[in-house]
C-alpha cells in the first residue's frame, strides 16, 4: 500500500481491519498518530469500488485528522474509519453496532463520530458497545451533535480572514462559489448569505439547490461550471480531490476557502494556486470546527468554550499565512510544517484557541 501525502508524512502507527462476514461490515480504521491523545476522527460510510481505494480514503484522511488536530489545539492524534457500504441489503443498525465493537476494541486510542455517509443514529449504534465516539445527540448547552453548523462556522471565519487579505474587503458583495450543499455547504451559505455575499452554487439533487436558490437568492449552475465561473471565492464542501490540475487551471476564483476534506489533487497543486496568485485556505485549518466540537463533547468543555475555540479558527489561518510570507512558502506547506512541528512535540501551538 501507497503512503504519497507529502515526502515528509509519516506512516500511519496502526492499520485495522473492519471484516464482519454477519453484518456485512468491511473497510478500515487507521490510526495515523496517537502523540498528542486518541487517535480522533469521523467513519466515512461509502460504496467504495474497491477496499484497496477505501484504504487509501482511510490513509489520507487519518493524516489530514492529525494535522487538523494539531493545528486547532486539541488534544488529539490523528485517525480515520472507512466503511464500504454493502452491495446488497443489509441491516444497518447491526453493521454500525460491529463497528462499535470493533472501535471498543482499541479500549480508547481511536475516537469516532459523523463523517460524510454516517449520521447521529449510526453513532448511537456505536455508542451500544463502545463510549469513544462522539457526535451523540446534543444536551442542551453542551456541545454535540451534528457538528456540521460548527464546521461551517470556523469556513465563515476563515473566508473572513482570507477575503480580508486578498481583496481588502468583508464579505458583503463577494461572489462565493459553494460546490455542496450538504450538510456543512448548506449551512455556509446561510452564513454567506446573511454576511451580504452573493452565492452560486452546484449541487446534484436539484431540489436542494432549487431551496438555496430561493432562500439564499443563489445561482445555481452545474459542478463543472462553478469551477470556471467568475467567483471571487470558490469554497468547495462536497468530496475531495477536486483541485486537480485542469481545475486549477480554469479557476478564476481569487480565494480558494471550504469545508471538503483532501482538496488537493496532490500537494502539486497547493503550490500551482500559490504560483497563480490564489489564496488557498488549508481544508484542514478552516474546517476544524466540527472536531473542536467533538472534543468539547468528547473532554465535557462548555458551549462557550468550544464556540471561542470554532470562532479562532479565522486567526490560525492569519498566523498559516503569515509564516508562509515569512518562509516564501505556499499555505499548504508552511500548514503542513507547523503541524509536523506541533506532532513532533517541537512546537506547541502558538496559536491560541
Ligand atoms: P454531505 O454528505 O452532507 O454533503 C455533501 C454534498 O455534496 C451533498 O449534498 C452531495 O449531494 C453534494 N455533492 C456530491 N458530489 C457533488 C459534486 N460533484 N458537485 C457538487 N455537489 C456534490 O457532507 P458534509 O457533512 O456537508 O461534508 C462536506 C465535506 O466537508 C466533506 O468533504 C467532509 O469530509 C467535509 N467535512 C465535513 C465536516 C462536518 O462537520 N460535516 C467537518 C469537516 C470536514
Amino acid at each position: 500500500m501507497t503512503f504519497d501525502r507529502t515526502a515528509q508524512s509519516a506512516p500511519p502507527e496502526e492499520i485495522v481491519r473492519l471484516d464482519d462476514p454477519k453484518s456485512g461490515l468491511r473497510g478500515v480504521i487507521v490510526l495515523h498518530s496517537t502523540r498528542l491523545g486518541p487517535a480522533a476522527g469521523g467513519c466515512r460510510f461509502r460504496p467504495y469500488v474497491s477496499e484497496h481505494e477505501a484504504s487509501l480514503d482511510a490513509l489520507r484522511l487519518a493524516e489530514g485528522m492529525s494535522y487538523k488536530n494539531a493545528l486547532a489545539g486539541l488534544p488529539f492524534g490523528g485517525g480515520k474509519a472507512v466503511i464500504c457500504e454493502p452491495a446488497g441489503g443489509y441491516d444497518r443498525a447491526a453493521l454500525f453496532r460491529a463497528f462499535g465493537r470493533a472501535v471498543a476494541s482499541l479500549n480508547g486510542r481511536y475516537l469516532t463520530a459523523e463523517d460524510v455517509g454516517t449520521s447521529v443514529e449510526d453513532m448511537l449504534h456505536v455508542a451500544d458497545s463502545t463510549r469513544h465516539v462522539a457526535g451523540l445527540p446534543a444536551r442542551p448547552g453542551a456541545p454535540g451533535g451534528d457538528p456540521s453548523p460548527w464546521t461551517a462556522l470556523g469556513v465563515l471565519r476563515a473566508m473572513e480572514v482570507a477575503v480580508r487579505r486578498q481583496l481588502g474587503s468583508d464579505l458583503r458583495g463577494v461572489t462565493v462559489g459553494v460546490q455542496g450543499l450538504g450538510h456543512v455547504g448548506f449551512a455556509l451559505c446561510d452564513l454567506l448569505h446573511k454576511a451580504g455575499a452573493r452565492l452560486i452554487v452546484a449541487e446534484p439533487r436539484s431540489a436542494v439547490a432549487a431551496r438555496a436558490a430561493v432562500m439564499f437568492d443563489a445561482e445555481v449552475m452545474t459542478s463543472r461550471a462553478l469551477l470556471e465561473a467568475k467567483l471571487d471565492v470558490f469554497a468547495p464542501c462536497a468530496l475531495g480531490a477536486v483541485l486537480d490540475r485542469a481545475a486549477v487551471r480554469g479557476l478564476q476564483a481569487k480565494v480558494v476557502c471550504g469545508a471538503a476534506n483532501n482538496q488537493l489533487a496532490t500537494p502539486r497543486q497547493g503550490s500551482e494556486l500559490a504560483e497563480r496568485g490564489v489564496l488557498y485556505a488549508p481544508d484542514y485549518l478552516v474546517n476544524a470546527g466540527g472536531i473542536i466540537n467533538v472534543a468539547a463533547e468528547y473532554f465535557g468543555w462548555s458551549e462557550d468554550d468550544a464556540h471561542d475555540r470554532v470562532e479562532a479558527i479565522g486567526a490560525r489561518l492569519g498566523e498559516v499565512l503569515d509564516l508562509a510570507d515569512k518562509a516564501g512558502t505556499a499555505a499548504h506547506e508552511a500548514a503542513d510544517a507547523l503541524a509536523q512541528s506541533i506532532i513532533a512535540g517541537k512546537r506547541a501551538t502558538a496559536l491560541a484557541a
